[in-house]
């Protein structure tokens, strides 16, 4: 695995599957392997970006497109009236294991604060 194709990319180009439920031209999104919640989606650049550290202006646009996802998918979801939880990990402090950014969207059961 290297920087630029790591597991993520390797699920946004197909070669590893995922149970895909949502995709446009700059984002996909899957269900967790390891969910943390009855819905636990992970929200994906089709680029690949290593951590928020790595954002560059020109991200401005996919930036926000996994943030309009994560809307969508907490609607079809039916998460979205009752509330849901997005969290994007940086670096080993917060707990980041695949460095590819993605964005958890999680709902279906009540979060505490502050998170753990
Ligand atoms: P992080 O800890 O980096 O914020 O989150 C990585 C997430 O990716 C974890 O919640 C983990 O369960 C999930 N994950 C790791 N490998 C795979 C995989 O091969 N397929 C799927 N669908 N999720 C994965
Ligand atoms: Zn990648």
């Amino acid at each position: 695995m290297t920087d630029t194709y790591c597991l993520f990319c390797k699920i946004a180009s197909g070669e590893i599957n995922a149970d895909v439920i949502y995709e446009n031209d700059y984002v996909m999104a899957f269900r967790d392997i390891n969910p943390q919640a009855p819905t636990h989606v992970l929200v994906i650049p089709r680029k690949h970006i290593a951590t928020i550290n790595e954002l560059v202006d020109t991200d401005q646009y996919v930036a926000g497109a996994l943030h309009l996802a994560a809307k969508d998918i907490a609607k079809q979801e039916g998460i979205a009236e009752d509330g849901f939880r997005t969290v994007m990990n940086c670096n080993s402090a917060a707990g980041q294991t695949v460095f590819h950014i993605h964005l958890h969207v999680l709902g279906g059961r009540d979060f505490s604060w502050p998170p753990g």
